[in-house]
């Protein structure tokens, strides 16, 4: 394709997804396809002669569009939001035109240099202390991953190795062998009520994942996590990492992160705060009683790809010790070194599991400078007044429960049994 077809082609497509994007409300949200229906669409083997764009684009019709489950139509309310903006669609179209791959500073300094700087303009738009920034003295600072479950599983490998590390600082006559039978007791905790991806770390980590019964407020107590500290230690067992959750995935609910933090710097324990959801909510100064503690915190995540208006895949992780995530992560060849590799721009190799990566900073720069912090602000505010609109429309319906008042964005409620009988006639 050369460069005048990519101009056509690339207008169309805008085009297409404006079109798109104006008139989703009026789609119906879940398509009426059976699993397969592709195959009769499509042929069985890929095109032997180059085809014209027009008939791709036109396939978009024919083949995707009845397939497609319309996630940014206001009429869509399963799951969580994703985001999406025509700032960060075009912040992520200027990140696959350029093309970079900033796995070191030399790679791509642009890439680096402007993941540091919208880490720390985040940073400080959602009230993290200083520790976690790099702009402040200390070994903090933010990077972008993909998804909340790379975050957390990165940190739980993190925290791994910073034991298995000090445990040979301290011990440093034992053996490969033997600290490797030390790394097989280390154990996980987060609570019952934790997304999926938290147990599934524990799994990819082959560190156990314990999960805390939450409270009669579906939160991760401080004591109940003390006691299966202590009960795990009594067995032998090494605790390694908690994890804390910001807006549980069914209710939203918070852990009280400073009574947590407590307990892990009492056994020595990372403590990692996954706020994938509600962390957007950060940027209005009122939300942030939620994170009172998170001074005490190792690492902060949330997800700007959930609600804060850019396209998926964008997962903030700030750390105050980027030095346990270089220990842990960097494999160095001599094809990755560089001469400013100790001019204190960091490698973000060294700060994901991936070796390859993304110029992600792109979509949220543009993001948070075509709507500016206000903006941003305005649009979180009138989320949550959906929620509390909502609530009350609910309480006014005779035929309906709470089960958890607004926060933030969700509303949790059901039907009353009695009523249950006219919805199944109903649908
Ligand atoms: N953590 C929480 C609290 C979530 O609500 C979710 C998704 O809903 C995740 C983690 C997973 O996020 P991701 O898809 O970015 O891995």
């Amino acid at each position: 394709m050369d460069a005048q077809s990519f101009r056509e082609f690339g207008k169309a497509a805008i085009d297409y997804l404006a079109d798109y994007l104006e008139n989703v409300r009026d789609k119906q949200v879940l398509p009426n396809v059976e699993p397969g229906y592709m195959r009769k669409l499509l042929p069985e083997e890929a095109p032997e002669e180059p085809e014209d764009w027009r008939e791709v684009l036109k396939d978009m019709d024919r083949a995707i569009m009845p397939g497609l489950t319309h996630w940014h139509s206001p009429h869509f309310h399963a799951f969580y939001p994703t985001a999406n903006s025509y700032p960060g669609i075009v912040g992520e179209m200027m990140s696959a035109g350029l093309g970079t791959i900033g796995f070191t500073w030399m790679s791509s300094p642009a890439s680096t240099e402007l993941e540091v700087i919208t880490l720390d303009w985040l940073g400080k738009m959602i009230g993290l202390p200083p520790q976690f920034l790099s702009c402040s003295p200390g070994y903090g600072g933010g990077v972008l991953q993909g998804s909340a479950s790379e975050a957390t599983l990165l940190c739980l490998l993190v925290a791994r190795e910073r034991y298995v590390q000090r445990l040979h600082e301290k011990n440093p006559s034992l053996t490969e062998q033997e600290l490797r039978a030390t790394k097989a007791k280390l154990v996980a905790y987060a609570s019952d009520q934790s997304n999926s991806s938290v147990e599934k770390a524990g799994i990819l980590g082959s560190v156990p994942m314990r999960l805390i019964p939450a409270d009669e407020k579906f939160q991760m107590s401080g004591s109940n996590l003390r006691a299966a500290i202590e009960a795990d230690l009594k067995e032998g067992l090494v605790p390694c990492i908690v994890i804390s959750t910001l807006g549980t995935t069914p209710t939203c609910a918070n852990d009280p992160l400073r009574e947590i933090a407590a307990v892990c710097s009492e056994f020595g324990i990372w403590h990692h705060v996954d706020a994938a959801y509600s962390g957007a909510a950060l940027i209005c100064p009122e939300y942030r009683y939620i994170c009172e503690g998170i001074e005490l915190a190792d690492s902060f995540n949330f997800n700007p790809h959930k609600w804060m208006l850019v396209n998926f895949d964008c997962s903030a992780l700030w750390v105050k010790d980027s030095r346990e995530l270089v220990a842990a992560m960097s494999v160095d060849r001599a094809y990755l070194v560089h001469t400013q590799q100790d001019a204190g721009m960091p490698d973000y190799r060294n700060w994901q599991i991936p070796l390859g990566r993304r110029f992600r900073a792109l979509k949220l720069w543009f993001v948070l400078r075509i709507y500016g912090v206000k903006k941003l602000q305005e649009y979180i505010r009138a989320q949550c007044k959906l929620a509390t609109d909502f609530e009350m429309l609910l309480r006014g319906d005779d035929r309906f429960e709470i089960f958890t008042p607004a926060h933030m964005g969700l509303v949790t409620f059901r039907l009353k049994v009695k009523h249950m009988q006219n919805f199944n006639r109903l649908s």
